[in-house]
């Protein structure tokens, strides 16, 4: 084995000993059942590990991840691993947490080819291709950040719509899903008002997102752009951008 696989070991044994001396006892209670309170449906990308990001521990979240946070209607590896979180781990909360520069939804945007994946990422480039006018008036340099929150939200209706959550708030049990973005830059999340509980419709939930993402994005470059880039002082221009925003252009609100 080489000597950086050793190191792996190495550190794990170090980790193991601190927490067990920390926290005695921490490894045999997680031996007897894990009860997690959230699932986690991510992208595989290595600097957005969901529990260092979200300060959990070990048996606390239900991780499921692949390129670019996808969750496909017939893909059995999602649907067991949300049905086995939802059915058995009795969940409360499921994220789907996309990343702004994610590789996945970069190339979607391009149509950049990568091999196998690119039938993977076809279903990025479906949602692309749906919110065509809306990307295109964006300044390009946004679209692709604008294009991973438009996935999230596409993502967060294809959980609610799968068996098993229809089948979950048809008998009452208490699970919402919700749609989050990550920054790699600022190392912070955001919530993108989008979470499927079954109290309001789907479509109007995922227009309302929509509408939100189109005028987040919608500002001047220099005001889109991720926090880091920001200037410090930011004007109230963006208000009249293109003329004056169309009412459906204008934000949502908590009652939409
Ligand atoms: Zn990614």
């Amino acid at each position: 084995m080489s000597e950086n696989i050793q190191s792996l070991f190495a550190h794990n044994r170090a980790w193991a000993a601190q927490m067990e001396r920390e926290r005695p006892g921490f490894f045999t209670s997680l031996v007897k059942q894990q009860t997690p309170k959230y699932m986690w449906i991510g992208c595989s990308d290595s600097r957005v590990p969901a529990n260092q990001i979200t300060g959990l521990e070990p048996g606390e979240v239900f991780v499921h991840r692949n390129v670019a946070n996808i969750v496909v209607h017939s893909d059995l590896n999602a649907l067991s691993t949300i049905q086995f979180a939802v059915d058995l781990l009795k969940v409360q909360h499921i994220m789907v947490v996309g990343h702004y520069g994610c590789a996945g939804v970069k190339a979607a945007m391009d149509g950049t080819r990568v091999g196998l994946a690119d039938n993977w990422i076809r279903h990025i480039q479906d949602v692309r291709d749906r919110h065509a006018v809306l990307l295109e008036s964006l300044p390009p340099e946004v679209r692709a950040d604008a294009l991973c929150e438009l996935n999230v939200a596409e993502q967060v209706v294809n959980v609610a719509v799968s068996t098993v959550m229809v089948d979950a708030w048809s008998r009452g049990q208490q699970v919402s899903v919700h749609g989050w973005a990550f920054g790699v830059h600022d190392g912070l999340l955001q919530d993108l008002g989008i979470t499927a509980d079954n109290q309001r419709p789907l479509d109007a939930l995922y227009k309302a997102a929509v509408q939100r993402i189109r005028f987040k994005w919608g500002k001047p470059p220099e005001l889109a752009m991720p926090v880091r880039e920001k200037p410090a002082v930011i004007t109230p221009a963006h208000t009249d951008h293109d003329g004056g925003a169309p009412a459906a252009e204008q934000p949502a609100t908590q009652n939409d």
